[in-house]
Formats: C-alpha cells, structure tokens, sequence
C-alpha cells in the first residue's frame, strides 16, 4: 500500500478540449475561483471516442495539461482523464492518464449468475428493510426482491469494472490514480436504492473509487439545458449522496467518496440546486462539462470576423450536409428540430453578432437556437478534417478565442456551482 495514495480534492471540474488548444484559457477558470478562495481542481477528460474521431492521442492531452500548468504556475492538483473508457479501449490511456472513468453502461441489466446474487443478498442483511440515511429526512426501504433485482441488473456491470480496475492497477500501481465508475451512459435512470445496491457491489469487488457517475432522472442532452423536474433532481442528487455517506461509513470506499455529474454541459437550471445541495450536506461534486469548449472556439472564431467568421460558416455548412452522419453517434442525447436548423445559404450571410447570439447558449434570448448548437456541439469532426487549417485559425485568434473559454467555464459553470453565484 502506498503512503499517499492520489487523493481527488472535494470540488473538481471535468472539462473538455477536444484540439488541445484551450488548457490554458480552461485552467485560468480555476484560477479564478481559487483567486476567490475556492479550489476547483481541473480534470481534463477526453474519450476513446473523441481522440478516434479527431484522430488524436491521449499523450497529447496530457502534453497540453501539463503545458497549461506550467504557464500559469498552478500548484495544485490536475488530473488527465480516460474518460469513459473500457477494457478494449483503455491501453493506450493506461500512460498518460491518471484519471480513469471506468464505463460499464452497456453491461447494466445484463443477468448476473443466481449464485452471484445468492452471495451478494447473504453478505448484506444489513440492506434490507428500512435504512434512515444521515443528512436526509427520507429514509430508503429496500425489499429482499429490491436487493435480488439490483443484483440481478448490475452484478455484471461491476465485476466488469473490477476487470478494468484490476487491468489499470496492474500497469500504474495501487494509489497511483483515481477512479471512477460511470454508469450514466445508458436509458433509464438509477434510483438512490440503486446507487446505494451499486456501491456496496463495487465495495466487495475492491475498487476504491473516489467519484460515481450515475445517471439521475431527466434528459442530460448535448450542450443544451436539461429537462426535467428541477426539485426532483435535488431531492434525489440529496439521497444519491447520503447513499453515498452510507456506503463510506459501512464499506470502507474512500471517504472522499463523491458524485460525478456527467452534464453534457450547460444544465444551468440545475446548478443551483448542485449547489444548495453540496452546501447543505458539505459535499464534494465532480462536475463534467465535457464538450463545449470547442463552442467557444467557434465562437469567438465567427467574433474574430474575417477568416475566423468565414470558417465558422464553413464548419456550419458542412455540418448541415452531414447531419444525419454526424448526428447518428450521439442519437440518445441530442433534440435537433431540423426544421428550426438555418441554411447555410442564410448563415453565409450573417454577421459575427448573428452567428455568436445564435450559438451562445443564453435561454430566452430570442437569437439563441438549440437545434443549430447541438448540430456544431456533435459536429466537430468537421474541423477535424480541416486540421491545420482550422488549428492556425484558433493560433491566430488565441486571445479572443481565450477570453470566450475562460469566460464561458468561469462565469456560467464553476461560480455557480462551486462558488454559488448566479450565472
Ligand atoms: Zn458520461
């Protein structure tokens, strides 16, 4: 056992930076907020699929990590992470990382073997019936047949991620890095009861993760706002985490044991309640906002004006030419109404004002239009294919391009969450 195992800090802040040209202007968000006395540790997440579409390499997002803290001279913890990685996809991760999202969604509700689940209803009695919870005035009533099904749908799904764990732990050391579990990849919702039945199973398989990532009720689509029942998603975050008490107390998982949202970026509507509920039971979060930095970078492209504009467009037209191609990966996450998408005869005649308003995410504004942001958040394999083309652009309106990410992590998702401030 080593001495100081890493150790995940209570906030933290997943982001993505999908051309490894934003770490910089990303982690001076967090410098912000420690400049306000809240340390928010950066996590830059990137996945097996992304790196395949842009035809990068998770070296490369580590080289850009380590770049980025070095410029600014951040002494505090940072992590590189595999996000959403699985045993076929996580060697080539398995240097440069230190951050492991082990993701066992498309094992859940395969059927665990009846002596498996035999083993696992006998081992935890103390499941059974009704479990008052600290922090929380509900309590949770777990039926023998709760117990039974739970097992039954999830066993698989965590001696999976014992398999991955084992394989990461094998190449880089016990305590050597963090790990995750994610299990929010998939269609229907895991309840409190779940997440406490889940956590007891990843207890006995010995993974000592430090974040969980289920997913919660509601729709969490690509880069827009979620939809859902606001005072039910903090009721039920409020259970999740004094699941979470629980199974640290009883299991001996880490005690900085948290939850990871996985947002898909921008669900404003529910950061306050993140907040509310974080502070009222000091909890820690880890907050993905994966992708939408690359909307920045678009955005502030099409401020630039000149080259930086005609490209934007450019990205936009092609994107609408093959949006069923591109669409299709992410077809569980994203609402496009093709009716309410511009041309891109009509984009080409608009000025940088129209194309940011449209984009930018700002709910009621009556530029802002949904459908052609979700088309440019899953489009980005479009300016994969420009390559260098679209890497000098960024090169060239660094700064502009920079204040927009910075501005964009800051404003509208870490002082919200972590600092409490209206967006
Ligand atoms: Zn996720």
């Amino acid at each position: 056992m080593r001495n100081h195992p890493l150790k995940l800090s209570k906030y933290s802040v997943g982001t993505g930076d999908r051309f490894a040209h934003q770490a910089k202007a990303q982690l001076q968000a967090c410098v912000q907020a420690l400049a306000k006395g809240i340390e928010v540790v950066p996590v830059w997440n990137k996945s097996n699929r992304e790196h395949s579409i842009i035809g990068s390499e998770p070296a490369s997002a580590r080289q850009a990590a380590d770049a980025a803290v070095k410029a600014l001279g951040w002494t505090r913890p940072y992590f590189v992470d595999a996000d959403h990685i699985t045993l076929e996809t996580v060697d080539r991760f398995l240097d440069p990382c230190d951050f492991y999202t082990i993701d066992v969604a498309d094992f859940i509700g395969q059927a665990a073997q009846e002596a498996d689940i035999d083993r696992f209803v006998k081992r935890h009695p103390e499941l059974l019936g009704r479990l008052q919870l600290e922090g929380t005035d509900d309590a949770l009533e777990i039926s023998a047949e709760d117990l039974r099904e739970s097992a039954h749908k999830f066993l698989v799904a965590v001696k999976k991620a014992g398999e991955v764990y084992r394989k990461i732990e094998q190449a880089k050391g016990e305590g050597n890095f963090i790990s995750e579990v994610s299990m929010d990849e998939t269609d229907r919702a895991q309840s409190p009861i779940e997440l406490l039945i889940i956590l007891a199973a990843i207890a006995d398989e010995g993974i000592p993760i430090q974040t969980i990532a289920p997913k919660f009720s509601g729709r969490f689509n690509k880069g827009v706002d979620y939809v859902g029942d606001v005072a039910q998603f903090e009721r039920e975050m409020a259970l999740d985490i004094a699941a979470i008490s629980y199974a640290v107390s009883h299991y001996g998982l880490p005690e900085n044991l948290k939850l990871s949202v996985h947002s898909g970026s921008d669900k404003f509507s529910i950061y306050p309640a993140i907040h509310t509920v974080m502070k009222r039971l000091d909890a820690g979060v880890h907050l993905k906002t994966a992708g939408t930095t690359w909307l920045e970078e678009l955005i502030g492209l099409a401020e630039s004006g000149g080259d930086g504009l005609a490209l934007a467009k450019e990205i936009y037209a092609e994107a609408y030419a093959h949006r069923d191609e591109l669409c299709a990966p992410y077809a569980t996450v994203i609402d496009i109404d093709p009716a309410k998408l511009p041309s891109p005869d009509e984009v080409s005649g608009w000025s940088p004002e129209q194309y940011t308003s449209a984009l930018r995410h700002v709910e009621g504004a009556a530029a802002y239009n949904s459908s052609l942001r979700q088309l440019l958040h899953v489009g980005f394999k479009v300016a994969a294919k420009m390559g260098q083309r679209y890497l000098d652009l960024l090169e060239a309106n660094e700064a502009v391009i920079a204040k927009n990410v910075t501005e964009n992590l800051y404003d509208r998702h870490i002082a919200p969450v972590f600092l409490g401030a209206a967006s």
